[in-house]
């Protein structure tokens, strides 16, 4: 049985790693804005979550490649530098997740609609990342609303974000965790 990637796919997981890449953009955006207003604790979780977006564009990046596909990148859209408040921030975070929730799924269909199996179970990695980016976005985003005009309430929960441990390196693998 021939593995090679169809065209449809690698096309819509190209698009996808330049969207993991924007992601990356948009969330080292977040990190400088922060760090503008002294909330280092928060720069800090946001640069991690930079990271990890570049991990997940690698991800598909080998996908593509151990399947006889050729990555092609392309160029990357200028982030959002400016938000009114730590709230808006973390609820465009939120947002962003969300979209990128369903771009997976649709990347999902696709491969389902082909009988592509090997995409299919590399996917589930991403399913199961998707539950997780939400569940942290919805945290971060209730707890920044909990604080309400509360500085100290504020730099409490910055405090907390601080102890986001590094992302580590992208796997050797695709399939690997
Ligand atoms: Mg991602």
């Amino acid at each position: 049985m021939n593995l090679e990637i169809s065209k449809e796919l690698v096309d819509a997981i190209n698009d996808q790693i330049n969207f993991e890449l924007y992601s990356g953009y948009i969330y080292l955006s977040m990190a400088t804005w922060f760090e503008s207003r002294n909330l280092r604790g928060m720069a800090h979780w946001m640069e991690v979550q930079a990271d990890e977006e570049y991990n997940h564009a690698i991800r598909f990046h080998r996908h593509v490649t151990e399947r006889g596909g050729r990555t092609l990148l392309k160029e990357i859209r200028t982030p959002r530098t400016e938000w009114g408040s730590p709230l808006e921030v973390f609820e465009d975070a939120l947002n962003h997740e969300r979209t990128v929730t369903e771009r997976i799924y649709k990347i999902g269909e696709i491969a389902e609609r082909l009988g592509d199996r090997a995409t299919q179970s590399f996917l589930r990695w991403f399913y199961n990342e998707q539950v997780e980016e939400e569940k942290n976005a919805t945290e971060n985003r209730d707890l920044i609303k909990m604080a309400k005009d509360s500085i100290p309430a504020l730099l409490h929960i910055d405090a907390r974000l601080g102890g986001r441990k590094p992302a580590g390196p992208a796997p050797s693998e695709s399939n690997k965790d």
